[in-house]
């Protein structure tokens, strides 16, 4: 393996280097209420498919003193944040010092722009629903697949990770799709201001390729919810 190939390895282990990377470049893990410096690093993660591996990423960055933002879904057909599993996870990221946020899924909506008072007001009432079930205040909301006509616009009532002062006046380095594997975050030296974004459902103890990856998702959902109708459904003891 070359050490390219190598530095491209999406595992916990390669993820917790660059963490390490950044805090031995002398930089600062700050969260999107904070007012960025020069060194300033906002790092974010989108929940698009597990909370308990959010959990894990979670766990290694507080280990590590570092602390960033998760963002979740309440239009997942894979998770429900009122499920007592994923409720304890979320529960365990704030403890660990974490914030959390609002992914909304526009596409869960719309097909196409809808009115500002529209968009707004769906929001909204996701924000109510998330920020009622931990007790937090939710003022950051990250787009799921962001359509273009969320891309680098502000709204009143909250904040978005696409807007200007995040996405387009500071550097932005992302992990979707595992674009990471043919292009290191930082080839290009560190910027000044960066906000980094990392799906945990990207990454685990060992290295796979994203579709690898999403194949393991279904597996493992898919055993999620066998168990769940045979505890549920099937022993006696609990559906009686
Ligand atoms: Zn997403």
């Amino acid at each position: 393996m070359t050490a390219q190939q190598d530095t491209l390895r999406f595992t916990f282990e390669r993820y917790c280097d660059m963490i390490e990377g950044l805090q031995e470049a002398g930089r600062s893990f700050v969260g999107y209420d904070d007012e960025m410096e020069s060194g300033d690093v906002l790092l974010r993660h989108d929940v698009d498919w597990s909370p308990a591996n959010a959990e894990r990423m979670a766990q290694l960055e507080a280990n590590r003193g570092v602390s960033s933002t998760y963002f979740f879904l309440l239009t997942s057909p894979f998770y429900n944040l009122s499920y007592e599993a994923n409720r304890e996870a979320v529960s365990t990221i704030l403890e660990l010092g974490h914030d959390i946020g609002l992914h909304f899924s526009t596409h869960q909506y719309w097909s196409a722009e809808p009115d500002r008072e529209e968009l707004e007001s769906a929001v909204q009432t996701e924000r109510t629903v998330l920020s009622t079930l931990f007790d937090e205040e939710i003022s950051t909301v990250s787009f799921h697949i962001p359509p273009e006509w969320v891309l680098r616009r502000s709204f009143d009532p909250f904040q978005s990770t696409y807007e200007e002062r995040y996405f387009s006046d500071i550097a932005y380095r992302g992990d979707s799709n595992q674009r990471w594997r043919s292009d290191p975050p930082f080839a290009d030296g560190i910027p000044e201001k960066v906000q980094i974004l990392a799906h945990p459902g990207l990454w685990n103890d060992t290295d796979q390729l994203f579709e690898e990856r999403l194949d393991a998702e279904r597996r493992n959902h898919f055993a999620d919810v066998s168990s769940f109708l045979e505890y549920q459904f099937v022993d006696d003891a609990v559906a009686r």
